[in-house]
């Protein structure tokens, strides 16, 4: 069944630390499936990974399927004289999560430290900061330790990574809550796409990319776009979606109803970053979602960028993309939530969408 090697490989990938630029021991568990698959997987400098899955005709469109092994976290930016961690953050940290979660340090010899972010006891908190905010600079991370020498004995010094505590839980029906199901739900997705799509042969030729570096500057993307120079590519990542008593209302996407489509996005913080999605992309994934009885959802949202907004611009004449994801509620804290249910609908869509490109398919605007 294909939900329970996706459920297989997301408790595995989501229990796996990975930080932006620390994606090593995500991508060994990602080449291991790879090559079960028979496939020869390449990584570039960056640290991506790439297989390629053979067209039978070079004149058919050449598809590109990211997600993004790497997650959000810290790394140490500087140890105190008696052993607290202060961090500093990697990618988008939502920091009224962060005191009293439980962390994961990295040590040079390879390992994992468990450990905590402090937070003052509640007997001690003044009314008046009950309801504040702290942000990363003040708080600090507790590894049980008493001086900085304890700290550098286990091998962690300034700029090793320090990331939530790995877990995956499921809950009741086909939902799960787990560390980083964005994006390593997508990778499961990806590495399920690679076992369906080598039992047998279609017109184009597709690339499957384990991405790095999405959370920090989506320089991953960029590198595997210049690398193969596809002609179309999607991103699977994850999506919020507007089904909790706190969003209701805001947006139409949600959990359990199947796979969403970006048809407009923009990060909106800053960055003039964002995707249309291609015409072309958005009638190919239409008419697979019909044909394979999938429900599709629809989404138009500002506050975020995945892998394509970054790929869309690479080559020559540019790539045609779109942003294909899965409902995560929570995204971006210790604990994700989401439903497999939605992740194999979403590899089931994607492997429709690449059975279906042709020579033939209209690729207008
Ligand atoms: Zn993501």
């Amino acid at each position: 069944m294909m939900i329970d090697r996706i459920d297989n490989l997301s408790r595995e990938l989501c229990t796996t630390p990975g930080l932006a630029g620390h994606e090593q021991k995500v991508c060994e568990i990602v080449k291991r499936e790879f090559l079960s698959c028979n496939l020869e997987p390449v990584t570039d400098n960056t640290g991506n990974c790439y297989v390629k899955i053979e067209g039978t005709d070079p004149k058919a469109p050449v598809l590109m399927i990211t997600a993004h092994m790497d997650s959000l976290g810290f790394v140490v930016r500087f140890i105190e004289e008696d052993g607290f961690l202060r961090v500093e953050r990697v990618g988008g940290i939502p920091e009224k999560v962060l005191p009293a979660t439980e962390m994961v340090v990295g040590s040079r010899k390879g390992g994992y430290y468990p450990a905590v972010i402090g937070v003052k006891s509640h007997h001690q908190t003044e009314a008046n900061e009950k309801y504040t905010v702290d942000p990363y600079k003040s708080l600090y991370v507790d590894l049980g330790v008493s001086s900085r020498e304890e700290v550098e004995d286990l091998g962690i010094q300034i700029g090793s990574p320090v990331l939530y505590k790995p877990k995956y839980q499921k809950i009741e029906g086909s939902r799960v809550y787990a560390s980083w199901l964005d994006d390593r739900g997508g990778v499961a997705v990806l590495l399920d796409l690679a076992h369906e799509l080598v039992l047998h042969r279609r017109p184009s030729t597709i690339w499957l990319v384990a991405t790095v570096l999405e959370e920090f500057n989506f320089g991953g993307a960029k590198v595997a776009a210049k690398t193969i120079k596809p002609d179309m590519s999607i991103a699977i990542d994850g999506g919020s979606p507007y089904d909790t008593p706190d969003l209701k209302g805001e947006g139409f996407t949600f959990m359990g109803k199947g796979p969403v489509m970006d048809l407009y996005n923009f990060h909106g913080r800053g960055t003039l970053n964002g995707t249309f999605a291609h015409p072309a992309m958005v009638r190919v994934c239409e008419s697979a979602a019909e044909a394979a009885g999938i429900g599709l959802q629809r989404q138009a949202y500002v506050g975020g960028l995945t892998d394509v907004s970054n790929i869309q611009f690479e080559g020559s004449g540019g790539v045609m993309c779109l942003d294909l994801g899965f409902p995560i509620r929570y995204c971006h804290s210790p604990t994700e939530l989401s439903d497999l249910k939605d992740m194999e609908a979403l590899s089931l869509l994607i492997k429709q969408m690449a059975d279906s490109l042709s020579a033939q398919t209209d690729l207008s605007r």
